[in-house]
């Protein structure tokens, strides 16, 4: 039995424990025996409304025993987030519980000078004018954060607009993206196994695939999934893939439910695919051409992405004369790179989006015409290339290297 697996478990509250007023089938009984074994137990939400007290209240009129410092919220977490970042103040869109949070935290709130952050969470008074404001501070510099970002959130009669929906009005409207707080995201994972001992197995009990199981992973915990349907259409890699399903609290504790044996999760798997385009610039000499953003990061050869419209070829001459103003003498069609392994690209946001890559060879004789600010760039031999190197920086030279003929006449 799973039981037998853990030493701890982390469990989701909405969905798992409860739907709207009324607990899971069997979940008050499966809690009570799991306490009087040896298991260790904390609480996920990513619910940013309520307070730890409100929420472990709300658990007891439903006949759950939880104390408020086993339960980790989002408004929790976004409040422990600010202060280790060291943010002064923050326009918060969201209950009254997570403002408190969030001042508890010594993090000023204020409605309408610059604040430091705006905090996106949810309540059922949030207003136009709230994500008119928030979009507003955002445009005007203030860090963007998501207590979470989940479209919407389990009811008896349906689902009701979560917090991931208001993020999404602020987003569209400022055109900027948020740091994500919740979950998949590891900060909740680590703030509830905190308040464990040190169990060294633990599994986190969720209803969704894409923060629960997820995050889970993403955390280097077990992810069990509390569903009624099949998961189906996942590769064998796949992060978002339960090591077991459960259909009720219940089957822990049953005989026949066992772990799935699983292939090592892929930590970076990538949440879309996108066009691009890349290009191995040689000068004269034969030697290629490299960038980084900062002393320390990676080199990368030039590329972008393919604007709607563009054919490959347009699009490769625009990256390169709006990054290095380099002349093309050249331009010779290499493959598509599409391999995961290196092809995967993380964003500051944490999104993280598969590149297929239509790869070029480019001969220049130009001479570098300036660039985008704080990009270094520098010509090296092929045998010496620099470190750290991006993933994708040798498979994309030795294939485009691989591929050359002598240069034409
Ligand atoms: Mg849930």
């Amino acid at each position: 039995m799973l039981t037998d697996s853990f030493d701890a478990f982390l469990f989701d509250l909405d969905g798992v424990l409860y739907v709207g007023e009324k607990p899971t089938r069997g979940a008050v009984e499966a809690l009570e025996r799991l306490r009087s074994g040896d298991h260790e137990l904390g609480f996920l939400t990513n619910d940013p409304r309520p307070s730890r007290q409100q929420a472990a209240e709300h658990l007891d009129r439903l006949g759950f025993s939880i104390t408020p410092g086993e339960i980790v919220t989002a408004g929790f977490a976004t409040a422990r987030y600010l202060e280790e970042e060291g943010y002064e103040s923050a326009y918060v869109v969201g209950s009254r519980s997570l403002k408190k949070e969030i001042e508890h935290r010594g993090v000023r709130l204020v409605t309408d000078r610059d604040p430091s952050a705006v905090v996106i969470g949810c309540s059922e008074e949030t207003a136009y004018e709230d994500i008119r404001r928030a979009s507003l501070l955002v445009q005007d510099g203030a860090s963007f954060l998501a207590t979470n970002v989940d479209a919407s959130f389990p009811m008896p009669e349906g689902r009701w607009p979560g917090t991931g929906a208001i993020v999404e009005a602020v987003r569209l409207a400022s055109g900027q993206e948020p740091v994500i707080v919740g979950k998949p995201e590891p900060l909740m994972f680590e703030l509830a196994a905190e308040s464990l001992g040190s169990p060294e197995r633990i599994a986190v009990v969720g209803d969704n695939i894409e923060t629960d199981i997820l995050g889970a992973h993403r955390a280097g915990f077990a992810g069990i999934l509390l569903s009624d349907k099949p998961v189906e259409d996942l590769l064998p890699g796949d992060p978002r893939r339960p090591d077991a399903r459960i259909e009720r609290l219940s089957d822990l504790f049953d005989e026949g439910c066992l772990l799935s044996t699983r292939e090592t999760p892929v930590s970076e798997w990538p949440g879309r695919a996108a066009p691009g385009v890349g290009a191995v610039v040689l000068d004269g000499s034969g030697r290629v051409l490299l960038h980084r953003r900062r002393v320390e990061e990676a080199w990368a050869p030039p590329s972008g992405r393919l604007e709607p419209g563009e054919s490959i070829e347009e699009a490769v001459v625009r990256e390169l004369d709006e990054e290095t103003g380099l002349d093309v003498d050249r331009l010779d069609f290499v493959g598509v790179m599409s391999d995961p392994s290196y092809q995967v690209v993380t964003y500051p946001s944490g999104e993280r989006v598969q590149f297929i890559t239509s790869l070029f060879l480019v001969r220049s004789s130009g001479k570098l015409q300036g660039s985008e600010e704080g990009l270094e760039w520098g010509w090296f031999d092929p045998k010496s290339l620099p470190s750290p190197l991006t993933a994708y920086a040798r498979p994309w030279i030795e294939e485009a290297l691989g591929s050359t003929r002598a240069p034409g006449p």
